[in-house]
């Protein structure tokens, strides 16, 4: 029988947990056991080679943790998909597995912190080569992707300066080449962006963010081709970095609000970006969302909605930050982002700390910027909230 694909607002709630649980319970049950018992040997041996459905160990696989699975799965439209502690063990665990010494990888300046520690620090200790190319020059990338390398490694929009990369025209480069493309989709989730149908063969998420949704749970997944999926959670399941189930139990929990969680977050993003644009105090926003975007016409081609992330620069200096930051009311001053409450901070303090202010302005991060992640409140409020607190500066 053919079906239709649900729609994403229904998969958000459905997908992985159509079926009963035990006991007739309608909420997967968190399983906190280690381990699952076999009355019959055969039993026992026929899911440890695979030949039947069922758990035999909690660090390869949990039935809390599955449906997690399943949901992003159909999300995302891939052909497998699993799960890692954190956002970054997704993210090495899908590099230390995918690459050996020898092997090259491509990718771009403006990457998450730890993924950059990764590129910079960890790969070329076991003689990975690590090419990072300026994010806003595609010719570039193009070109060193040309050169040949194994993965293709993108994230966009990137932090904390929003700028977007173009998956499609890279994916088809990489692919003339035979390697491998992974996307950090974190920022948008599937709601916002499906890197699958724009050619990425793996997408990682740090469910931290806007998957779980409400900074109380960190978790990590990967979606894609089932055989690199494969390659990747034999990695996993032997090295360890397991999601357990608990958290596993509260991000199904977040996820089912997700598609309307994201709606709001594009919508609060776009009006608290398109209210400080036009402030006299503040000098520059970048949110993909605004006209003004130097990559608009891109984001509005790969993008469905342009999310709550938003940065921007004031007129003065990181004295003038402080003042506002300082005035704040409705906005954690808090590391992290995509939760239902507002988060903010600065980057020279906080993403990029460990920079010097030379480095800051080569990646282009002016010493005022301030990082904002819009959460699901009502606009008039957030606007209101800025707007005594930047009458302060
Ligand atoms: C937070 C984040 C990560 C890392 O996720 P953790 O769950 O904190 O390990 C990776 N990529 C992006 C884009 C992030 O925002």
């Amino acid at each position: 029988m053919h079906h239709d694909p649900i729609r994403t607002g229904t998969a958000s709630v459905w997908a992985g947990e159509e079926q009963l649980s035990s006991e007739g319970a309608i909420v997967p049950p968190v399983f906190n056991s280690v381990t699952f018992g076999f009355e019959a040997m055969d039993d026992w041996f026929d899911v440890a080679l695979g030949k039947k459905p069922g758990h035999i160990y909690s660090r390869n696989t949990n039935p809390t943790v599955r449906p997690l699975e399943e949901k992003i799965r159909v999300l995302d439209g891939a052909q497998a998909a699993t799960s890692f502690s954190t956002g970054m063990a997704a993210i090495s665990n899908t590099l230390f597995g995918l690459l050996q010494a020898g092997d090259r990888v491509v990718s771009i300046q403006d990457t998450y912190g730890g993924s950059n520690k990764v590129f910079n620090e960890f790969l070329p200790r076991m003689q990975v080569e690590v090419c990072l190319c300026d994010t806003g020059d595609v010719d570039a990338i193009e070109r060193e992707v040309a050169r040949g390398c194994t993965v293709l490694y993108l994230e966009t929009p990137t932090n904390p300066t929003l700028k977007i990369v173009d998956i499609e025209r890279l994916a088809r480069a990489a692919h003339a080449v035979g390697a491998i493309v992974v996307v950090d989709n974190t920022f948008n989730t599937p709601i916002n962006q499906r890197p699958l149908a724009l050619g990425a063969d793996l997408v990682v998420y740090s469910a931290t963010k806007y998957l779980n949704g409400h900074s109380d749970a960190m978790g990590g997944l990967l979606v894609g081709r089932k055989d690199l999926v494969d390659r990747v959670f034999h990695y996993r399941e032997i090295t360890g970095a397991t999601l357990h189930a608990q958290p596993a139990s509260m991000i199904l929990r977040g996820m089912k609000t997700l598609e309307l969680r994201m709606q709001r977050h594009n919508e609060n993003g776009m009006a608290v970006a398109t209210y400080l644009a036009a402030h006299a105090k503040v000098n520059q926003v970048f949110y993909p969302g605004l006209p003004g975007h130097p990559n608009h016409a891109i984001a509005k081609k790969q993008m469905s909605g342009f999310g709550g992330m938003l940065s921007f620069s004031l007129h003065g200096g990181f004295e003038q930050v402080v003042v506002l930051l300082e005035h704040l009311r409705l906005a954690h001053k808090a590391a992290s982002l995509g939760s239902v409450g507002t988060l903010v901070g600065p980057p020279r303090t906080t993403s990029h700390v460990e920079l010097s202010a030379q480095e800051r302005a080569d990646a282009g991060i002016p010493e005022s910027l301030v990082r904002y992640s819009a959460g699901i409140e009502n606009a008039v409020d957030l606007i209101a909230d800025l707007e005594q607190a930047l009458a302060r500066v």
